[in-house]
């Protein structure tokens, strides 16, 4: 007879995932200060939207829940308003922690099954390449991450939304609006990527 296990029981824990964060995450130097006290995720206005929470996030990296901390809604969802940050009692930087977590799950792969990174992608390519979100174009760039018959489902699924958003000119159609210069934001988001790139080499 097979006995079923539960789920804590057949998780896979990486014992060394604390020490990792403390020495690769931005911030994660000072996670160690964290006593658990949950003034961050009292504090996060967006609480409800995420599966864990700060406070709980930072227990799951002590246990070396690595999976579920790169899978985790919480990385994804947050809106980098420094509510905790602010609050929190110990100076711990809950949000660069954060927001360099979901850096690090895009490099090793995570995304791939984490349908609002998905999103920040499209939006983030967007805004790169255009300057601004042009509705439309990350829309089917987010569908389509999905594959060709998803993304097909899924826009037509929409379809009747984006015509009545067309018909109130809530959406326009033709060229994708841009900035004037994209040359001179490339170049800023490059110098960007460059100063970010020597920070984390010197461990800043
Ligand atoms: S507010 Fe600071 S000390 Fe309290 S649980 Fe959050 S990170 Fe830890
Ligand atoms: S920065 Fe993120 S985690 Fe912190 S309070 Fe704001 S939304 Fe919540």
């Amino acid at each position: 007879m097979t006995v079923a296990l539960p789920e804590q029981a057949t998780r896979k824990y990486d014992l060394g995932f604390a020490r990792w964060v403390r020495d690769n995450v931005n911030g994660g130097a000072k996670m160690s200060m964290c006593m658990q006290c949950g003034m961050c995720s009292g504090s996060c206005p967006i609480g409800t939207e995420m599966d864990q929470g700060p406070r709980k996030l930072f227990m799951m990296i002590r246990a070396g829940m690595k999976d579920e901390v790169f899978n985790s809604s919480t990385i994804w969802n947050c809106t980098s308003c420094y509510n905790c940050t602010v609050r929190c009692p110990r100076g711990v930087p809950v949000t660069y922690i954060i927001q360099d977590l979901a850096a690090k799950a895009v490099e090793f792969g995570y995304v791939k099954k984490v349908e609002n990174a998905r999103f920040a992608k499209a939006f983030w390519w967007s805004a790169k390449t255009f300057g601004r979100t042009d509705e439309r174009l990350m829309t089917a760039k987010y569908y389509f991450s999905f594959g060709l018959v998803e993304g097909m489902k899924r826009g037509l699924a929409n379809l009747k939304i984006a015509i009545g958003m067309v018909r109130t000119k809530r959406m326009h159609i033709g060229m994708p609006h841009k900035i004037k210069d994209t040359k001179g934001l490339q170049a800023i988001l490059a110098k960007a990527a460059e100063i970010d790139a020597r920070e984390s080499k010197g461990g800043a």
